[in-house]
Order: C-alpha cells, then sequence, then structure tokens
C-alpha cells in the first residue's frame, strides 16, 4: 500500500462534476480530502492523499489528468519566516488560495496556514527566501 499527497487544480468547466469518486469505483484507490478551496476565479484546489497500490495510483493519477485535472505533489511542510520578509507582497499575487495576503492597514504579509494547500507556486517568488518547504 502506498500514499501519494497531491495537489489537484480542477479548473472552472470541471470543479463541480463528480470526478474523484471514479478513484474509488474504478482504480480501487481511497483517498482523504485534507483541505479544499475553490479560488476567487472558481478554480477548485484539493489537497488530496491518494492511497493504493503503485500501479492503481498512477492509473488514478493518468485518469485525473485526461480528465482536465492538473496535479502537483504536495511539500510536507511550509514555513514563512516573518523576520526576514520584508513585505514586498510578491508572494500573494501567486497564492490562490489567499492563505498569503497583505493587511491592507499595515501593508504587512498575513500567512493563514489553514488556507495553505501546500502548492510551492509561493516559494520561489520570494527575494529574500522567507518562504521554505519541506518535501
Ligand atoms: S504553498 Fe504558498 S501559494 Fe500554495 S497555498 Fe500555500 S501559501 Fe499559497
Ligand atoms: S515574497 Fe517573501 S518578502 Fe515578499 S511578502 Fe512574500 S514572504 Fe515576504
Amino acid at each position: 500500500m502506498a500514499k501519494r499527497k497531491l495537489v489537484l487544480t480542477f479548473p472552472e468547466d470541471i470543479v463541480t462534476k463528480p470526478i474523484t469518486y471514479r478513484l474509488v469505483k474504478d482504480y480501487d484507490l481511497s483517498f482523504n480530502i485534507l483541505r479544499a478551496e475553490v479560488t476567487p476565479d472558481m478554480e477548485g484546489k484539493i489537497l488530496l492523499e491518494l492511497s493504493g497500490d503503485i500501479p492503481k495510483i498512477e492509473e488514478g493519477i493518468n485518469y485525473l489528468q485526461e480528465s482536465g485535472v492538473t496535479i502537483q505533489e504536495a511539500a510536507r511542510d511550509i514555513t514563512v519566516d516573518k523576520k526576514e520578509c520584508i513585505h514586498c507582497g510578491l508572494c500573494t499575487s501567486l497564492c490562490m488560495t489567499q492563505s498569503l495576503t497583505l493587511d491592507p492597514e499595515t501593508k504587512k504579509l498575513l500567512f493563514d496556514k489553514d488556507k495553505c494547500i501546500l502548492c510551492g507556486l509561493c516559494s520561489n517568488s520570494c527575494p529574500v527566501d522567507a518562504i521554505k518547504l519541506k518535501m
């Protein structure tokens, strides 16, 4: 039995379709949705742990990709070092779940870890390397 933690991105045209249930029915996989967000532009993002036989997991991932879902390996953890951060806001423009935002009053970075789906999109944007991902 293997496990993979993945970030699934559903574009607007398939976000309401019942795609993931086939992972159980047709691929004999089980999954655990750890976090789910619908972004402001109606993309769906799910952090999901997939369990099953390795070949079945690969088949299930292929099925998802053929259905239009974008898949990334999720990081295990993320830290944002507030002491290093210079509050430039670059990371906030990349964070689709709005975990990273600038406080409208103080203009300081806010990080809501509960909204983060560990996609890692923000980490390379930081000019002072304040965002660290654990893979
Ligand atoms: S990894 Fe970064 S970009 Fe992705 S959801 Fe978390 S804070 Fe946002
Ligand atoms: S990109 Fe880096 S320095 Fe800029 S706000 Fe984000 S964490 Fe802070």
